[in-house]
């Protein structure tokens, strides 16, 4: 059922010289089959399907692409058992994990199907003409969100379904009208080429331009970079580190034509642990958060890698209690042995600083490639002082920081690079009275919780995934939820355009009965 090969649009392919395997990290041993990445003329092959594609693609209405993205969700789910285990072969993930991720990425899909067959996303906006305005006419114009061209994604190791080949970015890159093509993750190759599959059978049953989806394989860094620098690729989607995010990100930034990176990279999902909720559920917040912490392995970029609080018995018996609840966790596997060789040197790195502490270390012995949890404290003086003690140690680690008083704290806060998420665990009142507090998070963070977890991405129209550098490169945007399809468009503005040749969102008549914004006044039929 797998063949390893690349698909070109409908056609599989295997030219190049370069062949790699998937691994297995439950088993330790490679899985049997044999990817070949893509070769340059491969690559060419397929932008240029994708361009050709785009032409026809832009053009299909909103209804047609709600069919194609429905039948994926329907040829995904006939894949059935066998894309599950080759999904645990290929991630070491439980089977439970790939039936949520499957029906998260699903859940997605129909999304955006619902979304483009209502088709109001578009924004359509109408200024009528005023012929008579003084000192000169007002022009008709109007305005809606034009897809931008082929999309590369750059599929996440740590969500081989749900943001990878039909994932979060495929899925909102499809339904705004771009072709997209995949550079798979080598680590789920094989993951990546079934759903691969179902994407290419959708097409065709609905009737898509060959080339709207292409899957290329690769085993390094070169497939990616060359799609990211050809000039008929017009934006990147990325979920991974900050070192190779910021790579794609400098290498688009450095094109003749410059496009948009849209990547999701790393964070430490700050937690605020104010004195009275210590005190009240100190206990029960550290029970929380050895769970949290634990959850897949840490393996989440909303994992909880800092925990702040100001310094005094109450904070000590809070991280007692964390340090003995973790240990309590059976370790589970990691996503590949260079994940968890990843994660060993991080937190080697990090917990041999000067002035750190190890409060926590998971020391029985445990399978092969599993990873094994720690806490560690500092205080907040050392870790102002020290910007190794912020970075993101991928996996089940986190780190507790010891405040001298408030001031101190919200320097912390303001010391912090970009997150993803905030967290602030108080009691009611507080949070009112330390409001300064909720503010300085509030500029670091996309996500700002009260008394909960950042683990668990609720996928809503409401929800914000991305945040201010490094969390994400472009705050403004989210890569979770329907507005996560506004990084592939731009807007366009039509004057005085016959009302025949305009897109159907913006024609006097509002054929597509869509929702729009005429004169300042929203209107719908
Ligand atoms: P990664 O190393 O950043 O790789 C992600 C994808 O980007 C892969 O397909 C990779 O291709 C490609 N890539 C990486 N660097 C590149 C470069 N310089 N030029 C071109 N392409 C490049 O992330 P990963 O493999 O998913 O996991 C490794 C580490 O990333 C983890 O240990 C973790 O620290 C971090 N991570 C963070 C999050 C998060 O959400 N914060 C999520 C997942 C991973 P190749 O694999 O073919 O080289």
């Amino acid at each position: 059922m797998i063949s390893g090969k690349n698909y070109i649009g409908n056609k599989l392919s295997s030219e190049g010289d370069i062949t790699f395997k998937t691994f297995n990290p439950l088993t330790n041993t490679e899985n049997e089959i044999i990817f070949t990445e893509a070769s340059d003329q491969e690559i060419e092959e397929t932008v240029e399907l994708a361009n050709e594609a785009f032409k026809k693609f832009k053009k299909i209405s909103g209804k047609k692409k709600s069919d194609f993205l429905n039948t994926i969700a329907e040829e995904i789910l006939a894949l059935d058992d066998l894309l599950l285990q080759i999904y645990t072969q290929e991630s070491g993930l439980n089977i439970d994990r790939a039936i949520s991720e499957r029906g998260r990425m699903i859940w997605q899909l129909r999304m955006f199907a619902d979304l483009v067959k209502e088709g109001s996303w578009v924004e359509a906006t109408i200024d009528t003409e005023i012929s008579d305005r003084k000192p000169i006419p007002k022009p008709d114009l109007r305005k809606i969100l034009f897809p931008l061209g082929p999309v590369v994604v750059f599929g996440a190791s740590n969500f081989p379904l749900a943001y990878s080949t039909a994932g979060g970015d495929t899925s909102a890159a499809l339904a705004a009208g771009c072709p997209v093509i995949v550079k798979s993750h080598p680590m789920h190759a094989g993951t990546g080429e079934m759903v691969s599959s179902a994407i290419i059978k959708a097409a065709e049953k609905t009737g898509m331009p060959n080339g709207v989806f292409s899957n290329l394989n690769s085993s390094g860094i070169k497939v990616g970079q060359v799609l990211v620098k050809h000039p008929n690729v017009k934006a990147v989607g990325f979920t991974g580190s900050v070192g190779g995010g910021r790579v794609l990100f400098d290498l688009a930034n450095q094109r003749v034509e410059p496009i948009p990176v849209f990547a999701e990279m790393g964070s430490v999902n700050p937690v605020i642990l104010m004195p009275k909720a210590a005190k009240q559920r100190g206990e029960e917040w550290a029970n929380t958060y050895a769970g949290s912490i634990t959850l897949g392995s840490g393996q989440f970029c909303t994992n909880p890698g800092l925990i702040i609080g100001i310094k005094d018995d109450v904070l000590e018996g809070f991280i007692q209690t964390l340090a003995e609840e973790i240990v309590k966790v059976e370790p589970s596997c990691m996503l590949h042995p260079d994940i968890i060789g990843n994660f060993e040197r991080n937190k080697s790195e990090v917990s041999s600083q000067k002035g750190v502490f190890i409060k926590a270390d998971y020391t029985n012995d445990v399978p092969k490639n599993h990873g094994r949890q720690v806490i560690i404290t500092v205080e907040g003086d050392t870790f102002l002082k020290n910007t190794t003690l912020h970075q993101e140690v991928f996996g089940p680690f986190s780190m507790v920081v010891q405040c001298e008083d408030k001031s101190q704290l919200l320097e912390v806060i303001n010391n912090l690079e970009g997150q993803l998420t905030g967290t602030i665990l108080a009691e009611k009142d507080e949070l009112n009275q330390n409001k300064d507090i909720f503010e300085a998070l509030q500029n670091r963070v996309g996500r700002i919780i009260y008394n909960g977890v950042p683990t668990g991405v609720e996928v809503c129209p409401s929800m914000q995934h991305g945040g201010p550098y490094p969390a994400s490169t472009d705050s403004r945007f989210t890569a979770v939820g329907i507005h996560s399809i506004k990084r592939w468009v731009r807007p366009i503005s039509f004057q005085n355009w016959p009302d025949e040749l305009l897109p159907d969102e913006l024609k006097n008549g509002n054929p597509l009965k869509i929702s729009r914004l005429i004169n300042n006044k929203i209107e719908s039929e």
